[in-house]
């Protein structure tokens, strides 16, 4: 059956449409933090909470409001008023911490990062972009454009320029071997270079935490100090806080406040997990760059009244069982558990992150050299045990990937974990 449907899949789907696993699995249903093939087996997911489902699997709150809405009305939303729209705007904005904040409802995160270039290059009369080396930002023209991370940006004919900046990869690079505070001064000083040689730059858009470039993150501040830098020169800071946004991370709601006192970002960019599995994307910004555009922008599905109402569902749910703290609390005993495994392989270089959002970097033993047969095998190994994880990192995708729903218990993190010892032990 699978099989089959593989076959089907190949045939009729983009070449480049890659899949996860030898034989793919074709995922039926879900709870909790489970799911299951249309074999019948039953996985538990460590991969899902950044792919799609943020909170947990067919949680009942959200699959109700869906329900309840559908049942109402499925409409076009950006030309009459829509109270789901303007009730999750409402509460966004006041979390975002930007003030006189705005709030664009698209569908995906490619459209969120897509609108907010086209708010910073109308703003600011410049196509010009910064963008961090190894970066994801997603797959429409312009984005792919910035995507620093080649592996993920399939062509150069951007109708932006492009200008990479140092401080994304915190451990690898010419600036790797440096102290927290001389790899800030570092890169800043690459910035300042940068922009002597240059003119009228419109934004810097950049992960507070890379996601797809392997869970990598820049020193707490790195951003604060950038952001001297651009205001000096006008630059727009834009956050993609697809990855990092609504508590994941722990210790903070959005990533860019573990570079706080920079401030919040003149914009923000969200999408993936706050639909809970349902398309919502979105841009906050302050209200004088939203409002630059001089012609109408509207977005047929972007703020639909049905994933709106899954946000709103899913949003109550997540500040109500104080998710970010679940994530800071189970991610850093799994954080630990994984750290203490990994000291036992010859094959793990790294294991770094911040609440449920944990990378394991995987090199040839004895080396710093990346290592993707490794990681992919591993990948495997975990799903024969019946763990589902991701995959990630620079050119060579040699990054295992962790993060779960963030409702996630200790039994299920200890669970994740001893399936992922076994799978090091038994491949690497
Ligand atoms: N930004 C970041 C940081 C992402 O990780 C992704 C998706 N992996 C995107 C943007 C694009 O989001 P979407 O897939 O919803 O278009």
């Amino acid at each position: 059956m699978t099989d089959q449907l593989h076959n089907r899949h190949k045939a009729v789907l983009p070449d480049w449409l890659a899949l996860y696993y030898g034989r793919p699995i074709e995922i039926t249903h879900g709870e909790g933090r489970h799911v299951w093939d249309a074999e019948g087996r039953k996985y538990l997911d460590f991969f899902g909470g950044i792919l799609t489902t943020m909170t947990a699997h067919a949680l009942p709150e959200v699959t109700k409001a869906v329900a309840e809405q559908a049942g109402r009305i499925i409409h076009s939303s950006t030309l009459y008023l829509n109270r789901p729209m303007v009730e999750l705007a409402e509460r966004i904005a006041a979390l975002s911490g930007i003030p006189d904040a705005r709030v664009f409802f698209t569908t995906s995160g490619t459209e969120a990062n897509d609108t907010a270039l086209l708010l910073a290059t109308a703003y600011r009369g410049s196509n010009q972009i910064l963008a961090m080396r190894n970066s994801y930002h997603g797959r429409s023209f312009t984005t792919v454009g910035i995507t620093g991370n080649k592996g993920w940006s399939p062509t150069s004919l951007s109708p932006l320029q492009t200008l990479y900046v140092h401080g994304g990869v915190r451990s690898r690079g010419p600036y790797a071997h440096l102290a927290d505070a001389e790899f800030i001064a570092a890169c800043v000083a690459d910035l300042e270079d940068l922009l002597g040689h240059t003119r009228d730059v419109a934004a810097l858009i950049a992960e507070p935490i890379q996601g797809v470039g392997g869970f990598t993150a820049p020193p707490d501040g790195l951003y604060a100090a950038f952001r001297e830098v651009l205001d000096r020169h006008g630059i727009l800071w834009v956050s993609d806080e697809v990855q990092t946004g609504w508590g994941r991370t722990g210790d903070h709601f959005w990533g860019w406040q573990a570079h706080a006192s920079s401030g919040p970002p003149d914009m923000l960019t969200f999408a993936k997990g706050i639909g809970n599995g349902m398309s919502i994307g979105g841009v906050v910004a302050r209200a004088e760059v939203m409002n630059c555009l001089d012609a109408n922008s509207i977005s047929t599905f972007g703020g639909s009244p049905v994933t709106m109402s899954a946000g709103l569902a899913n949003l109550t749910y997540l500040l109500e069982h104080d998710l970010q703290g679940n994530a800071r609390r189970v991610g850093g005993l799994l954080t630990e558990r994984l750290r203490a495994i990994a000291a036992q392989s010859p094959f793990v270089r790294e294991v770094r992150g911040r609440g449920l959002m944990i990378g394991i970097e995987l090199v040839k033993p004895g080396t710093d050299e990346a290592n993707p047969a490794a990681a992919a095998a591993v990948l495997e190994a975990a799903r024969e045990g019946g763990l589902l994880i991701g995959k990630g990192g620079g050119h060579d995708t040699s990054v295992l990937r962790i993060a779960p729903p963030l409702t996630l218990t200790v039994a299920e993190a200890e669970e994740g974990a001893a399936v992922l010892e076994n799978a090091l032990r038994t491949v690497c």
